[in-house]
């Protein structure tokens, strides 16, 4: 379990996601919608605020249902297992995944596959699997 402050800062991780978007991997990846991937809710302190938006709550609000518990006074919070994992908001039909945030989902979620892991090393991710598989077809065609 982890401590973090309300206003954690993960401009390092957004800053090479959004570096990374001419990365010709992306123009190549296709999301399969299988969830695998939505093992925990990413937490970063700008998508806090749009998912509190969207969910017409407060930031704490938003914390104490999906993340963890709210400490110190109202100035950090804890992180519970059993609230982000698996996340919350991952939804179902059948084989088929969608996100029920999807259009303010935090950056992690953004950024993978290619830009970051955000905690789902391991995963074998379909999507990025074919990638790959195609670049490799690629450069042995030219090579
Ligand atoms: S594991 Fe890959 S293909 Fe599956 S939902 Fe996540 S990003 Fe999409
Ligand atoms: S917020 Fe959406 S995309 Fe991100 S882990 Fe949860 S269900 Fe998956």
């Amino acid at each position: 379990m982890g401590r973090y402050t309300i206003n954690h800062d993960l401009r390092e991780l957004i800053r090479q996601g959004h570096g990374m978007r001419q990365d010709r991997r992306w123009d190549l990846f296709k999301c399969h919608q299988c969830g695998k991937c939505c093992v925990e809710l990413p937490y970063d302190p700008e998508s806090i605020f749009g998912i509190a938006k969207f969910l017409e709550l407060d930031v704490p609000q938003v914390i104490e249902k999906y993340y963890g518990r709210i400490v110190n006074d109202g100035k950090a919070w804890e992180s519970e297992d059993q609230k982000r994992k698996p996340c919350p908001f991952l939804r179902a039909d059948g084989a088929w995944k969608s996100c029920a945030i999807y259009s303010v989902r935090p950056e992690g979620c953004k950024s993978y596959p290619f830009d970051t892991d955000c905690g789902r090393a391991g995963i074998d991710c379909p999507g990025a699997r074919i990638v790959y598989v195609k670049l490799k077809r690629g450069r042995s065609l030219t090579s």
